[in-house]
């Protein structure tokens, strides 16, 4: 949990993703990678020689009040006080999305990964700017995306407000029932900006083991983020 707990105690709102950023860059140091940066702030990650690429993508920023934060963990919760131990939000969204995705890029040996700026909404600005702005042409070699940013454990999310992001049968029903997931309806997010955008690939948004995100009560089960890791590791190398 040492590399969750770090990720929470980062201060990342909209628009000031640039510690988290460097976190993320320390952390993959010692991989090889490409790596390439837009003028909002997107970071564009390729792994490996491959005609063709899975992508996973997670979201930089998050919607808290910038504080110190030190890190609870009591049994398989994590989750963030203050100075004063009052609760305060952690950031697991879409922390929680950045763990899976440093991992994946550790372990697999092709992968391209994709993180977006100013996913939250702010004030009277709506969310989704990085994704709004990304270079499309990233995903010209790239044969699906997954996002690792919604709520719960269980959840794919395939149309999201009204967007149709992939078919029924894109993850195969043997993984959903393996992994104890199921394909569902759900809310905007970076991928759904994309197929908005008219990318036609299959997209969708997995359950990352957060709860309560956007309020001081947000936690997260580490063993459902465990969860959602190997579900989706088996998807890239299997899909
Ligand atoms: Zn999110």
């Amino acid at each position: 949990m040492e590399l969750l707990s770090q990720l929470y105690k980062i201060v990342a709102k909209s628009g000031q993703e640039q510690e988290i950023k460097s976190f993320v860059m320390k952390c993959l140091k010692d991989v090889p990678l490409q790596f390439a940066t837009d003028d909002i702030g997107n970071v564009y990650i390729t792994k490996g020689e491959a005609s063709s690429y899975p992508c996973v993508a997670a979201h930089l920023d998050e919607i808290h009040t910038p504080c110190q934060r030190e890190v609870i963990i009591d049994g398989d919760t994590i989750y963030t006080v203050d100075a004063d131990n009052n609760r305060v939000g952690c950031g697991a969204d879409d922390k929680n999305g950045i763990w899976i995705l440093l991992h994946l890029l550790r372990t697999e040996p092709t992968l391209k990964a994709i993180l977006f700026v100013q996913e939250e909404k702010q004030g009277d600005m709506p969310g989704c700017q990085g994704a709004k702005a990304c270079d499309l042409t990233f995903f010209n070699n790239v044969t699906y995306v997954i996002e690792c940013d919604r709520k719960g454990a269980h959840d794919v999310v395939q149309c999201g407000k009204g967007t149709l992001l992939c078919d029924e049968d894109f993850i195969p029903e043997y993984l959903l029932q393996k992994y104890n997931y199921q394909m569902v309806d759900g809310g905007k997010t970076d991928v759904v900006e994309l197929k908005i955008r008219g990318l036609e690939i299959p997209v969708c948004n997995i359950s990352c083991g957060y709860y309560n995100a956007h309020t001081t009560d947000e936690y997260t089960h580490f063993s459902e983020l465990q969860k959602c890791l190997s579900f989706v590791k088996e998807i890239v190398q299997k899909v």
